[in-house]
């Protein structure tokens, strides 16, 4: 039995990671920025009898995460894992996208895991254990186009996890780091609500792209799985590549130079949609220029 925080839990994958781990018996410090608007999972909690503490905790608050912590010490006195899931995400354009959204992204998904884990660190290393699991992306290793706020906090969150982890071994402090393709939680529709006019047409590419994607249906509790098995002890792994998406487009990025890769911005719209066929990914009916 561990004592688990996870940030981010008013849905998604945090919500799915928190109800799995509390009904394998783990004590679950779930926190979201806003609990009073978010019942459903207090109500699961209750319904199901599970070991689910909810908390406010705002990842780009220093004072929050101060809160949320002294408030888990409360009710006990060790932090067995910390599982940084809080995120956002935003597609656009570099010349479009508002400065304020880079910002944003970088402060809650690269800094806001930099905060919570240096607010866990000093207690961890004083037991000397714990672990800490972050949740990357795929989109932290392959960049494409109008995701660059995005790959860029994912790309800062896998440079900071290999660095913390080399840091924070002699102490028994474990770092692991789940990298989800596309899931099938409320993310996207939180992305495309940013999407306004555009000069850049093949914007319309990387939203068909995701939109098709998520018609896999892939759920959050896939990736609850695979941080349950992380926290279990059963996967030792470092990046742990998560749902059935991950490992194929990390491939078929791997398997082109840097120049190929890039100059697949240039490939006309059917032989772009030939290429996502062969990924079973029906792409079609979301291109409107079509
Ligand atoms: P989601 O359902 O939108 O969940 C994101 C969670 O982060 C929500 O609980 C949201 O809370 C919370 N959050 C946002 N800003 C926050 C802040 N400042 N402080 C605290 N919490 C904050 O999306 P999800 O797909 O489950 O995303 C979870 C993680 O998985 C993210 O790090 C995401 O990048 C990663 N991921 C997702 C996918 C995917 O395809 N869905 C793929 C790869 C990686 P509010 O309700 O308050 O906004």
């Amino acid at each position: 039995m561990a004592n688990i925080i996870i940030t981010g839990c008013s849905s998604g994958i945090g919500f799915a990671t928190a109800v799995m781990l509390a009904k394998n018996k783990h004590v679950v410090f779930a926190t979201m920025r806003h609990p009073s608007q978010h019942q459903e999972l207090q109500d699961i909690a209750d319904n199901k009898n599970l070991p689910i503490i909810i908390l406010p905790l705002d990842v780009t608050k220093d004072n929050s995460i101060k809160n949320a912590i002294s408030q888990v010490l409360f009710y006990t006195d060790k932090i067995d894992v910390l599982v940084n899931n809080a995120g956002i995400g935003t597609l656009g354009s570099i010349e479009e996208l508002p400065i304020e959204d880079f910002i944003e992204q970088m402060d809650t998904n690269f800094i806001g895991t930099v905060r919570c884990t240096k607010a866990v660190l000093p207690h961890m290393r004083k037991k000397k254990g714990g672990c800490i699991i972050n949740i990357s992306s795929v989109g932290g290793k392959l960049f494409n186009y109008f995701n660059a706020p995005y790959s860029a906090s994912k790309a800062a969150v896998e440079a900071f996890s290999e660095c913390l982890a080399m840091e924070v071994r002699p102490f028994g402090i474990r770092v692991a780091v789940v990298e989800p393709g596309v899931i099938d939680t409320p993310l996207q529709d939180k992305c495309k609500s940013r999407i306004g006019e555009t000069s850049y047409p093949n914007l319309e590419r990387s939203i068909a792209f995701f939109s098709a994607a998520r018609d896999h249906h892939v759920p959050p509790e896939v990736v609850a799985e695979t941080i349950l098995q992380i926290v279990n002890g059963e996967s030792a792994t470092f990046r742990n590549p998560t749902g059935p998406d991950s490992k194929p487009l990390l491939g078929f990025r791997a398997s082109m130079s840097d120049e190929d890769w890039i100059a697949g911005a240039d490939i006309d719209d059917q032989t772009w949609i030939s290429m996502m066929e062969g990924m079973q990914l029906d792409v079609r009916k979301y291109l409107t220029r079509l």
